[in-house]
């Protein structure tokens, strides 16, 4: 099955070349910027008929560099894409509007916003990669030294130049490659079935395993809220003032490159471990809540978007289940084992006590159970496959809704659901 990949090199464009980068990234956002413009200026004369609004012809490309002619000079599969890229901006605008979803009307794109980008597509091999001189040929630049030792032999399909804060230049190369992909598995153990709670404090805490957050989003934090503070002592407009920007940079895309490396790393050993993982789905108001734990800064949020592709596309490669469950469903409210909600939960409460079958629950294991049990009935009943209650360690015993009672000095008193625990794991408070 042909499946894309991305490939990131570090590009060492001489002079000319940095230059020619400079001017396509420069047009993309000139041109961006103007057809935005034009739409805010239709959209402000027009927004009272909605007929004309809809009929409105915007001006095209070419338009646009015929009244601009040092568009022309640069890379027109780039401008094309700058323009798409509006067009997409603005659909996801109003299906926002549509269906509730929080997003923001097209922005402007500021010279001074880092990294800049612009995706150019490959045409008749008018992008390709001399792994012997490690070069990549780019669309009007011509062939720019890169740093890499990985082989590159998949055709291309697009090519994304970006610059960053400090002025480096990188290239995301995605590649259409074969991959073999194993058939999905139709019986499942429920040991290799893994749920998992989100927190911002723990980053995800499992039955048996937990993820902590990296260590260098601390360490990181500190050098950043360093570096935030030098610049604003600056001078505007002075030299200082951008060398220290300079700076601020670097340390942004360290944190970055970090970020992913961790990012790959966690959803790698979740796919070679687990036939299937169950998340919860985090909105966005989840997500802030997560970050504001995290950090108040931007850069050191949680990628949830990110750490959510990584692991789809990874357990799907392998034939395996990445399983979402509904915001909604209330995985810390619900007892594991009586199935009765507690509506007087509350977000501090790290313990509590079922007051239907008087189990004591650890907060988070039990979440973990409940989240477990959602996710294989999903699988069982959605996806339709079938999975087998198996014993994890010898620990408890997991029956077919994935609930078994956790927390200390629990025993069961109701045996509705048929489950028992053997033997307690410790569980620290
Ligand atoms: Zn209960």
């Amino acid at each position: 099955m042909p499946v894309k990949k991305g490939i990131r090199l570090r590009l060492y464009p001489n002079t000319e070349q940095s230059i020619l980068l400079n001017k396509t990234l420069g047009c993309c956002r000139f041109l961006y910027n103007k057809m935005l413009e034009e739409h805010i200026t239709v959209y402000a004369q027009l927004k009272d008929d909605n007929d004309a609004l809809y009929n409105h012809k915007y001006k095209t490309e070419k338009q646009y560099k015929l009244e601009y002619p040092f568009l022309k000079e640069v890379d027109a599969k780039a401008l094309q894409t700058a323009n798409r890229q509006l067009f997409a901006a603005y659909q996801n605008f109003f299906e926002g509007l549509k269906t509730g979803r929080e997003v923001g009307f097209p922005r402007f794109k500021s010279k001074k916003r880092y990294p800049q980008t612009y995706t150019t597509y490959n045409i008749n091999n008018s992008i390709r990669i001399d792994p012997q001189r490690r070069k990549i040929r780019i669309p009007k630049v011509g062939w720019v030294k890169y740093s890499d030792n990985r082989t590159i032999s998949d055709p291309i399909k697009h090519i994304t130049l970006s610059k960053t804060a400090p002025h480096k230049y990188f290239v995301a190369v995605t590649v259409v490659s074969e991959v073999e992909i194993p058939p999905k598995k139709a019986v499942l153990h429920s040991k290799d079935v893994a749920g998992f709670d989100m927190s911002a404090t723990h980053f995800l805490i499992g039955e048996h395993t937990q993820y902590e957050n990296p260590r260098f989003y601390r360490d990181e934090e500190k050098r950043l809220k360093k570096r935030h503070r030098e610049l604003s002592r600056k001078e505007k407009g002075s030299k200082n003032r951008e060398k220290a920007r300079l700076k601020l940079g670097q340390v942004y895309e360290k944190i970055n490159k970090r970020k992913r490396d961790w990012l790959h790393k966690v959803t790698h050993d979740l796919s070679e471990r687990y036939d299937a993982v169950i998340l919860e789905n985090l909105n966005i108001k989840g997500m802030q809540q997560f970050n504001s734990g995290l950090s108040k800064s931007i850069t050191l949020d949680f990628s949830w978007y990110q750490f959510r592709a990584y692991l789809g596309y990874k357990m799907d490669w392998k034939g395996k289940y990445f399983v979402l469950i509904d915001r909604f469903f209330p995985s810390s409210k619900l007892c594991s084992v009586c199935s009765q909600i507690n509506n007087d939960l509350k977000l501090s409460d790290r313990v509590w006590t079922c007051k239907l079958c008087g189990t004591t629950h650890h907060r988070d294991k039990n979440a973990v159970v409940n989240i477990k049990g959602e996710g294989i009935r999903i699988l069982q009943e959605e996806i339709g496959i079938v999975v087998i209650s198996t014993t994890h360690h010898d620990t408890s015993t997991v029956g077919t809704t994935g609930s078994h009672a956790s927390g200390e000095n629990v025993r069961p008193p109701l045996p509705i659901l048929g489950q028992f625990s053997r033997k307690e794991e410790s569980t620290s408070l």
